[in-house]
Parts: structure tokens; C-alpha cells; sequence
């Protein structure tokens, strides 16, 4: 598929970043070329569109999963809404608190924005060990929001990740790395 080419070659891997071990992909290079941003989002639309369910509203995950969510929402003409680190969103806030490697940290969401019920896209660019995104389901689980589809352009593999997800078989992952 040539979309996926067009943004493959825009992955950068980055060794020891941010600490020695570590392999870091960077996805912003996506971005700085028009032609592979236009790819993703054509990619993600057509996935989306092909699924069963219609989506109410597109959830996405500070930092980079607001970089292209509000553009997915955009197109589907569906509102986007942001899951935030702990201090950042004013109002009403739902909160869940997890576990990294080192120490714990929460994600919160504010409340009353949909309806009980609603169908949820929850998008990031990469699942890691799936701490961030289990969270992220839980917590729209906390609202009553029903999350139909989980979507990351890479998933690490061999780091666990899809187990911490619930309803994996409408898990979506553009690109998987070993
Ligand atoms: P997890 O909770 O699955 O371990 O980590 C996922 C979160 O960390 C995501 O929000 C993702 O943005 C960030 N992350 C972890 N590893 C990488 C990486 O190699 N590259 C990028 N861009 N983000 C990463």
C-alpha cells in the first residue's frame, strides 16, 4: 500500500532517546511532510469508515494524540475530545490513576460533554506497554462512554501492551514494531 510506504519512511527510530536502552520512535515526521500526513489520515479514515459502528466522537490522548484526532473528528464531522495529564483541564474532571515503570501517573477527562453511551474512537500514536491506553479505556468506561474502536499508528510488540487493553479485536495499528 503505497499510503503506508509514504509514512513508514517519515518513522524515524531514535537509539538511547530519552535514556540510554531505550529505542524511541519518532512519528512527527509525519507531519512535516504534507503528502504522508494526508496518507495517515486516509488511512485512518478508510479503516474507520469500514467499521460496523458509527462513531460519535473521536477521544484522543495528550500529547501526539492530538496532533491528528481533532483532523479524524473533523472529517467525520464528530466531536474530538482531550484526555490530559493530571492539572492541566478545568471543570468537572473524571480522573484514573496508573502504573509505569517508575511510579504512578493520571489521566482525566471532562465530564458531561457526551451522552452516556456514546461510541468511542480513543486514538495515540503508540502503544507501549498499554499503561496509557488501558487507562484511557477505563476511564472513558467511567463515563459510560462505549469505546468501539482503539486505534495507535505503532504498536511495540514484546512490551505487553495489548494486554492491558480491553477489546482487543477492535484494536487497529497501523504499523508494528519488534
Ligand atoms: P505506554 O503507556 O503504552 O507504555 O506508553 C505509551 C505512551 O508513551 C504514548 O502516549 C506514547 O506517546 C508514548 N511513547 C512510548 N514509547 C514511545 C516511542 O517510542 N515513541 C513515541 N513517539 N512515543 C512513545
Amino acid at each position: 500500500n503505497e499510503n503506508l510506504e509514504l509514512i513508514r519512511a517519515s518513522l524515524k527510530t531514535c537509539p538511547d532517546f530519552p535514556k540510554n536502552g531505550i529505542t524511541f520512535i519518532d512519528i512527527l515526521g509525519i507531519f512535516s511532510n504534507p503528502a504522508a500526513h494526508r496518507a495517515l489520515i486516509d488511512l485512518i479514515l478508510t479503516r474507520i469508515r469500514k467499521l460496523d459502528t458509527k462513531i460519535d466522537a473521536v477521544v484522543g490522548l495528550e500529547a501526539r494524540g492530538f496532533i491528528f484526532g481533532p483532523q479524524i473528528a473533523l472529517e467525520l464531522q464528530i466531536p474530538f475530545l482531550p484526555i490530559r495529564k493530571h492539572g492541566k483541564l478545568p471543570g468537572k474532571l473524571v480522573t484514573i490513576d496508573y502504573v509505569l515503570e517508575y511510579g504512578t501517573d493520571t489521566i482525566e477527562m471532562q465530564v458531561d460533554i457526551l451522552k452516556s453511551g456514546a461510541k468511542i474512537l480513543l486514538v495515540d500514536d503508540i502503544l507501549a506497554t498499554g499503561g496509557t491506553l488501558g487507562a484511557a479505556q477505563k476511564l472513558c468506561a467511567k463515563l459510560d462512554y462505549n469505546v468501539v474502536e482503539t486505534l495507535v499508528i505503532i504498536e511495540l510488540l514484546g512490551l505487553g501492551g495489548r494486554e492491558k487493553l480491553a477489546n482487543v479485536d477492535h484494536f487497529t495499528t497501523l504499523f508494528q514494531y519488534s
